[in-house]
């Protein structure tokens, strides 16, 4: 009977829509946990430099109380203010430390104010971008980066001409982090850079001889605060570089690939839509 069709049908669509809204949910869920990761990832990752910092100023803060109270001691007796070779050595130490782990802090709040950005869907300004040019001035940027390994620039000449709907800034952060990552995990060796285009797309190609990545690592590592073990002795990086990077070639549309062997090194190759308009 008619009726009874349409009550099964009725459930039909029901269970359906209780599916999506349990999906949905599941979605939101992940979503909301991931969000309380991040944040709780974060903040930690602020309280340390910021616990180095403390105690760093506290001490400065003993040892200038000291020799303010000696000096008058000696003010007072009419002689030489003694020169406290220790104190001078110590308060030089614990600024230089203050001084990096303000840096670190700086890094690590640009990155996350980048990554709240993308959560919040912030939409990139875009426009035609000369890749070359900008790619020239990235290499001119990377000399200046410390790194054990030479640095070596290829053939660049498959991005003359081309142009790629972007934002310059990001486009430039990007390649830059890429660079920067290949001399972080370069004891020894080289990193190049190379450039390629095929069909509608143009790639950026950064190889280096360096520590390589465990392949059971490398699906993790455009995670946010995810560092390969082996590369935390290494340097104090926050994890979050490959995160930006990846938020940044979904942006454009492009897609990034890597190749690695532990040991040997790793190639990271980023492809771009180019613009032809
Ligand atoms: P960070 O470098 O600050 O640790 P990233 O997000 O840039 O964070 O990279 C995540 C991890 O991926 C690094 O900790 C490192 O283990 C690994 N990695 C990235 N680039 C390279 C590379 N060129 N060679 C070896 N390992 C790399």
């Amino acid at each position: 009977p008619p009726v009874k069709d349409e009550i099964g049908t009725l459930v039909d669509t029901l269970n359906l829509m209780l599916s999506r809204l349990e999906k949905a949910y599941n979605e939101l869920d992940e979503a909301y946990k991931a969000q309380r990761r991040f944040v709780s990832d974060a903040s930690h990752e602020l309280r340390t430099p910021l616990t180095t910092i403390r105690g760093n100023i506290d001490l400065l803060e003993k040892m200038w109380s000291q020799t303010k109270n000696q000096a008058q001691l000696v003010e007072a007796s009419n002689s030489i203010i003694p020169f406290h070779q220790d104190h001078f050595l110590l308060s030089q130490e614990a600024m230089t430390d203050i001084s990096a782990e303000a840096k670190r802090m700086s890094t690590l709040v640009n990155d996350l104010l980048a990554l709240a950005r993308a959560d919040a869907g912030y939409v990139m300004e875009k426009e035609a971008v000369d890749v070359y040019a900008l790619t020239e001035a990235v290499v001119r940027r990377a000399q200046l980066l410390p790194r054990q390994a030479s640095w070596e620039v290829g053939d660049l000449s498959a991005l003359e001409g081309i142009f790629v709907q972007g934002n310059e800034d990001y486009l430039q952060q990007l390649l830059f982090i890429f660079i920067e990552n290949g001399f972080k995990y370069t004891p020894e060796g080289s990193v190049t850079l190379k450039a390629e285009r095929k069909d509608d797309f143009m790639a950026w190609i950064i190889s280096d001889t360096g520590l390589g990545i465990n392949p059971e690592q490398v699906p993790h590592i455009f995670d946010r605060f995810y560092r390969a073990d082996e590369s935390r002795g290494v340097t104090a990086g926050t994890g979050l570089g490959l995160a930006i990077a990846k938020w940044i070639i979904d942006e454009h549309q492009g897609s990034v690939e890597v190749t690695t062997e532990e040991g040997k090194g790793s190639t990271f190759t980023i492809w771009l839509p180019i613009d032809f308009n």
